[in-house]
């Protein structure tokens, strides 16, 4: 029963979460828990631009994956220069 459950549970990782991560480049969103934001990819899958995983003001996470703005600090999420440019500031995920 061990089996179902880990089943369970790496699918829930992949299509769930609290948080979302959101790429700057193509939009690509990646949903996950607390306990997995240490696994998630510090570039997207999908086109190798950065991740944003936490507002670049306040370092709060978000919960929507179509946020504009951070819901803590009410700050730009991404706004329109970041888009084709790749902002490299967060780098800290990288290692
Ligand atoms: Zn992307
Ligand atoms: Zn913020």
């Amino acid at each position: 029963m061990g089996k179902a459950a880990d089943w369970l549970r790496e699918e829930r990782r992949r299509t769930l979460g609290d948080w979302v991560a959101v790429c700057l480049g193509c939009g690509h969103a990646q949903r996950y828990f607390d306990e997995f934001e240490a696994e998630l990819p510090a570039a997207c899958p999908q086109c190798a631009r950065e991740l944003r995983v936490r507002c670049p003001a306040c370092d709060a996470r978000f919960s929507s994956a179509f946020a504009v703005d951070c819901e803590a600090c009410g700050g730009p999420l991404r706004s329109a220069e970041q888009f084709g440019v790749p902002i490299r500031k967060h780098e800290r995920r990288r290692s």
